[in-house]
């Protein structure tokens, strides 16, 4: 069923400070929205938006430490937060279509998986941290016969958000809920290239009745308004999904200022390990989904290097080029029927995954499907699989956020464990396979954060996700990720 869009969907393009649409209080940047990545090669603005400076971030922290110690924080009960984080969770399903077309139009991933993906699971998150609101708890600890203490788990203050523009709503949603549920107040920067659903979702929190200050939208680019939120001095947390690059920026403004709590959520090479005896047509699905699937590529978890057993091997790359060559038939415009596969973000995206491409020539890998763009208008890639790789090329080590992975032929356990861990990375690992005993020793000893077993890429909101090495610090989701949303208080007691 793929659905359409014939509505229009209106935003504001302003910044959503202390409750309120604003102008960037002085100078500023106009930031243009573009969609040419879409149809045409010369560039056409859907709009632009206004992007501040580090004074509109003072304006918006100064706001939502006010909130914070006024009407939200310790001042308000988890029981009324988790009220309005549901009452907005209804409110986004009631504007589900124009999210979903909105969002289309922001990133160019098709829209049925906005319909039917993106936006489900932006209202889930807030339903599943609404939950978790008047559930807040800390334990009761008796070190000896004349002594109790107690422990309190209370929000930091003023959280700083900065975010990505893959699945923008949904890593939006990923950070706002939580911080939200323990008491924060948030002040948030979207990407720049694709600010668009974070600003239709203000007005949505402001029709739910949040306090003004509660959450603050600052539009504007990484080096301004991203660095002012790390180094100001009253923001006590910052959340980050983004590159490594820029995560360690963030750790070191926020090292340099304050010492604020960081959470990074940053990028990965995960390996997908396919085992003879795996399911066979699970495994191509799983696979191609693992990498080609949603973003055309543009996944943090994106299972770019496949290992594949021998016994295996040639059938596997046969099936599997099938399905990339089909995904290619069905590249095109996110509104379109049919259309499975998107554009990349952006010229510079598209150049650095060709950059890619054309290094795994060089370097002597063979293209066996793919390769190349597809015509010369829009930013759209082939799916490319890469065969005859070795570990030290750079298409098996740095993360490429596009359309392309590698396939290599394996023996045994003990080498694809090896080999599957040479990375710098550690954010997840698919394995296939009917073994249970195999399955659950791969888990073990796999080095990442998130271990998908016969499945990819699929994470859930009940369940803590991060990653190992230098795919991140801390976790999101579930209740470990509730936690990085607070700081333990012990209270002692003489009796
Ligand atoms: P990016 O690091 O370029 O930008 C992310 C955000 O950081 C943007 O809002 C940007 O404006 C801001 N920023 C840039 N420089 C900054 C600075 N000096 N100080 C503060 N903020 C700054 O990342 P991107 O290209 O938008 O996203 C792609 C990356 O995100 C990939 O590496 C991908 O793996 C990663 N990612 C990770 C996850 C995860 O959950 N682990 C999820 C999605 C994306």
């Amino acid at each position: 069923d793929t659905p359409t869009y014939k509505g229009s969907v209106t935003f504001n393009t302003g910044l959503f400070i202390d409750g309120k649409w604003t102008d960037p209080v002085q100078g500023g940047d106009l930031i243009d929205i573009l969609m040419y990545r879409l149809y045409t090669a010369t560039g056409k603005v859907i709009v632009s938006i206004a992007g501040g400076t580090s004074k509109d971030v003072d304006v918006a922290v100064a706001a939502a430490e006010r909130a914070y110690r006024t009407t939200w924080g310790l001042k308000v009960p988890g029981s009324e937060r988790g009220r309005l984080l549901a009452k907005l969770a209804d409110l986004i399903e009631q504007h589900a279509d124009e999210l979903a077309a909105l969002e289309a139009l922001n990133v160019g991933m098709p829209l049925l998986v906005n319909k039917y993906f993106v936006v489900p699971g932006t209202v889930s998150t807030f339903r599943y941290f609404a939950g978790w609101s008047d559930k807040i708890h800390g334990k009761t600890i008796e070190p000896s016969e004349n002594k109790l203490a107690y422990t309190r788990h209370e929000p930091f203050g003023v959280c700083g958000a900065i975010t990505p523009w893959n699945f923008p709503l949904g890593v939006v949603a990923a950070k706002l809920a939580p911080a939200l549920a323990t008491g924060n107040t948030v002040v948030l920067k979207p990407s720049e290239i694709t600010p668009l659903t974070a600003l239709f979702l203000a007005d949505l929190i402001k029709e739910a009745g949040f306090p003004p200050g509660v959450v603050s939208i600052v539009n504007g680019y990484g080096h301004t308004v991203g660095d002012a939120i790390s180094r100001h001095p009253s923001v006590m947390k910052i959340t980050f999904t983004g590159s490594t690059l820029t995560g360690r920026k963030i750790l070191k403004a926020s090292a340099d200022s304050n010492l604020k709590k960081v959470t990074l959520e940053l990028g990965g090479k995960s390996p997908t390990i396919i085992f003879d005896d795996a399911d066979f047509e699970q495994a191509i699905k799983w696979a191609s989904m693992g990498v080609f699937f949603a973003a055309a590529g543009q996944t943090c978890t994106a299972g770019s290097r496949i290992y594949v057993q021998e016994g295996i091997y040639d059938r596997f790359l046969q099936a599997f080029a099938k399905v990339a060559e089909s995904l290619a038939g069905a590249t095109g415009n996110p509104f379109e029927a049919g259309v499975q596969h998107g554009p990349q973000i952006s010229s510079t995206q598209l150049e650095r995954v060709m950059g890619y491409i054309n290094s795994g020539k060089a370097e002597g890998a063979r293209v066996h499907s793919g390769g190349e763009r597809i015509g010369n208008t829009g930013y759209f890639i082939k799916p490319t699989i890469f065969t005859e790789v070795t570990a030290d090329m750079k298409i098996m080590q740095e993360e490429i956020f596009g359309p392309v992975c590698s396939i290599v032929k394996f023996k045994t356990e003990e080498e694809v464990t090896k080999w599957a861990n040479n990375t710098t990375y550690g954010l997840a690992a698919n394995v296939l396979t009917q073994n249970v005993s195999l399955a659950v020793r791969m888990a073990h000893n796999l080095e990442a954060g998130s271990i998908f077993v016969n499945s990819s890429q699929s994470p859930e909101r009940q369940v803590p996700f991060g990653g190992f090495k230098q795919s991140g610090m801390g976790r999101e989701m579930g209740q470990y990720g509730l936690d990085t949303y607070t700081q333990v208080k012990a209270v002692h007691i003489n009796i």
